[in-house]
């Protein structure tokens, strides 16, 4: 097989993130439900908050924070207690500092692509980090560039095929998101390989459409050993 190049995501393809958000948001809507409203509820106004924070500061724990943070003010109104607020600052640091979980068959799945192609890591978030993530899981010996983005989109992709002269019909995407990863992709006529991940972020969850390049599903990142 010719050398390809493999753009792969980090967040749920290379190790878990979402689902130590998920536990979170569990935990403080159970602080929010005295104050009386439904979990479905508390979750919807979350994530409003959520979708206005990201346009404004961008991807990242920090912006996740300020969100719950935000949430609580508004649901609980003159019950809002400082000690709460507190608590939930202390949850967000402790989330910042959690380290990496790889997911399963991926550091030697890692180790056969990089002898036979050529391996990017393309995610998007807060810079900083992105960047400690990556150093902290030990995998950025396996790619030969790192690149961190504030959102993947078609234009996103578009500079990254020209920095790095990828030929479109020998570059692939790589990843959980059909927002972030399969669709932006195919739209400027990339390949793609969706792996679907169980927890992945509800504002990431888009129907996968059809583009000019070859689509492929896989259940692990694992079984990539089998197509490149
Ligand atoms: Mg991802």
């Amino acid at each position: 097989m010719r050398r390809h190049t493999l753009l792969i995501d980090a967040d749920d393809t290379l190790w878990e993130n979402n689902v130590f958000f998920e536990k979170l948001i569990e935990d403080f809507i159970s602080i929010v439900e005295p104050c009386g409203y439904t979990r479905a509820y508390i979750r919807h106004i979350l994530n409003e908050t959520e979708r206005k924070n990201i346009r404004q500061y961008g991807y990242g724990v920090r912006s996740f924070g300020r969100s719950l943070e935000e949430t609580y003010i508004k649901l609980a109104e003159q019950m809002a207690k400082r000690e709460t607020l507190a608590q939930i600052h202390g949850r967000v640091v402790e989330l910042e500092r959690t380290p990496p979980k790889i997911l399963d068959g991926v550091p030697e799945t890692l180790a056969y692509l990089t002898e036979r192609h050529r391996l990017i890591l393309f995610t998007k978030g807060e810079p900083a980090e992105q960047a400690a993530k990556v150093e902290r899981s030990g995998l950025q010996g396996f790619f030969e560039s790192i690149e961190i983005v504030p959102e993947k989109d078609s234009e996103t992709y578009g500079s990254l095929v020209h920095k790095h002269k990828i030929v479109k019909t020998h570059g692939w995407m790589i990843g959980n998101s059909p927002r972030s990863d399969i669709n932006p992709a195919m739209k400027i006529g990339l390949n793609a390989v969706y792996i679907p991940h169980q927890h992945t972020w509800t504002l990431e969850h888009e129907p996968v459409m059809a583009g000019s390049g070859k689509l492929v599903i896989l259940p692990a990142f694992r079984e990539l050993r089998g197509h490149f």
